[in-house]
């Protein structure tokens, strides 16, 4: 068929795809959304980085509509959910950045889930970007309640200790990859390990951040 004839089909018959976040079957764009998806997603600005974090950004404001895909990225098997997080996170020009490394699960943890969702984002985050990234820079040593339903202080004492950083860090500036950013507590945690083995810097980056 001539690219003409195409372009015409193209106009009266557009194609109909599901969207990302409402999962109807509609017109969507290159960024996987429908026009009224696109409308409800706001680009996040991120508050101060909890010490001992050198600096913490994120791609997307947490809003209802986005619970459920992340939810299904999570624990859904929804794999490449993390091309879509991917194209609102974004290294700050004013981070140098050695390596990557996502937050880690708990091992029993990942095995049951079969894979790490921060790891996804970080493998993609790494080719974007030409940064290495190294999954056992940390290792998470105890499993944690999740910490969804807790108050901030109940937070950081339920991820308190829960880490442990390789010395490998040691002098490298790191950035840590997460999905949903809340209070920090988690990522404070571990820029705490990363430091203490010798880490010069720890940044954050997100896919999401919670309107607290
Ligand atoms: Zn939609």
């Amino acid at each position: 068929m001539g690219k003409l004839l195409t372009l015409a089909k193209e106009i009266i018959f557009p194609s109909r795809t599901t969207c990302f976040i409402c999962g109807r079957e509609e017109i969507v764009g290159e960024d996987d959304l429908c026009d009224a998806c696109r409308e409800s997603i706001h680009l996040c600005i991120c508050p101060p980085a909890p010490l001992p974090l050198d600096g913490v950004s994120a791609g997307l404001l947490y809003t209802k509509e986005l619970h459920e895909p992340m939810h299904r990225f999570k624990y859904r098997d929804k794999v490449e959910y993390a091309a879509f997080f991917c194209q609102y996170m974004s290294i700050p020009q004013d981070w140098s950045i050695d390596i990557l490394c996502p937050v880690p699960l708990y091992y029993l943890r990942e095995m049951k889930r079969t894979y790490n969702q921060s790891e996804l984002l970080a493998r993609r985050i790494s080719a974007i970007y030409q940064i290495p990234y190294c999954r056992d820079l940390l290792e998470k040593t105890r499993n944690t309640a999740t910490q969804t339903r807790l108050n901030p202080a109940q937070r950081q004492r339920n991820v308190q200790n829960a880490f442990k950083a390789a010395p490998e860090c040691k002098n490298l500036s790191v950035l840590l990859i997460d999905d949903v950013y809340t209070t920090g507590a988690t990522l404070a945690s571990c820029a705490k390990e990363l430091k203490k083995q010798g880490a010069s810097k720890v940044y954050a980056l997100c896919a999401c951040k919670t309107d607290n």
